[in-house]
């Protein structure tokens, strides 16, 4: 069976992709220091416990499994803590992201998967945002994103290696068996955070409604993280067949604002979401759209869960079940 690295393999989208890759033939080796991810998530595969940073560790996992290709998720996310502590965005992402492509060159890996960012574009003024537009991110964060896609293009032009940055918009949902779903810590994310407040937790704070959208609240593009899984497993292939273009937007291509999503939580659960109405929050554009022309054609890829209903569907069962048994927070019957 070949293997596949899977760096983040214990995280929100590297555990879903792992299983995606499991079903397609292909074994897993997660490669994660379980900072934010966890370990009850790495299920299809084996599990090496280590930092980004040691690239003999890297090198040597990529040697023992003879790894081939690499899809490389580990890295921190949240964009208020890029702003706040910068040093640890450039360190994991930039610096961990390089010691990876060195282990790689070591190892003889070619193929490279990368989880870039829509944050890669900053403030796009447009209604769908193509990868054409310029690249101008507002965040330490986005920053860190385009500076490792400017590295793949480099190491591209140079050598046997070939790389996809997949630039993701919001990833949402869980795993329709229940088998893994989001579990951060702390958690960020509008869906995980309303569906918290719905049961029992404190009130979603809404970032804002006076933005120019219909509604007031930011606009966004939710595809669900098996879709998601899949868009890496396709990416793979592509790269195999030496036909890969450098990124792609993996989004649904429809908007939801703030209200619409928990008008749809309201409809899913049956209950409406406790809110209360907050500040803006620094760098939200008021529309994050993508424009997903490209990679329905270049990977035959379409989102077959991406709806807004089945994403939350899917959300909330997790969050009732998987979640709080990984957690240990499933009460005793
Ligand atoms: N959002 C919100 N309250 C929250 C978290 C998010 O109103 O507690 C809004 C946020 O302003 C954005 C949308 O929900 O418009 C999605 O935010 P999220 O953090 O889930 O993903 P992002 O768009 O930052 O990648």
């Amino acid at each position: 069976m070949k293997n596949v690295l899977v760096t983040g393999g214990a995280g929100y989208i590297g555990s879903h992709t792992c299983k995606a890759l499991a079903a397609a033939g292909v074994q897993p080796v997660s490669f994660d220091d379980l900072s934010g991810g966890d370990e009850a998530l790495v299920r299809w595969g084996p599990l090496v416990v280590g930092d980004l940073r040691d690239t003999a560790r890297l090198a040597a996992t990529i040697k023992q499994h003879a790894v081939d290709a690499v899809i490389h998720f580990a890295g921190r996310i949240a964009v208020g803590e890029s702003v706040a502590a910068p040093w640890l965005h450039y360190g994991a992402n930039v610096a961990g992201s390089l010691s990876l492509l060195e282990a790689m060159r070591q190892g003889g890996a070619r193929h490279l998967v990368f989880s870039s960012s829509a944050a890669v574009y900053g403030l796009p003024d447009v209604p769908w945002v193509s990868e054409e537009m310029p690249l101008q991110p507002i965040s330490p964060y986005g920053r860190t994103k385009l500076m490792i896609e400017q590295a793949l293009r480099d190491y591209a032009a140079a050598s046997e290696q070939r790389a996809i940055a997949l630039r993701y918009f919001n990833a949402a949902g869980a795993d329709p068996d229940g088998e893994t779903g989001e579990l951060h810590e702390p958690e960020t994310h509008l869906i995980p955070l309303a569906l918290a407040a719905l049961d029992g937790g404190k009130p979603l704070t809404v970032f804002g409604d006076d933005y120019d959208t219909p509604d007031g609240t930011c606009i966004r593009d939710y595809v669900h993280v098996t879709d998601l899984a899949d868009a890496h497993v396709r990416a793979l292939a592509a790269l195999e067949s030496g036909d890969a273009p450098a990124a792609l937007n993996v989004g649904s291509g429809r908007g939801y604002s703030v209200r619409e999503v928990l008008t749809v939580i309201e409809q899913v659960v049956g209950r409406a979401v406790p809110i209360c109405m907050g500040q803006r929050r620094a760098g939200d554009p008021a529309r994050l759209v993508a424009d997903a022309r490209r990679i329905r054609q270049a990977l035959d890829w379409t989102p077959a869960h991406s709806t807004l209903p089945e994403i939350v569907a899917s959300a909330w069962a997790w969050h009732r079940g998987g979640a709080k048994a990984t957690r240990g927070q499933v009460e005793a019957a």
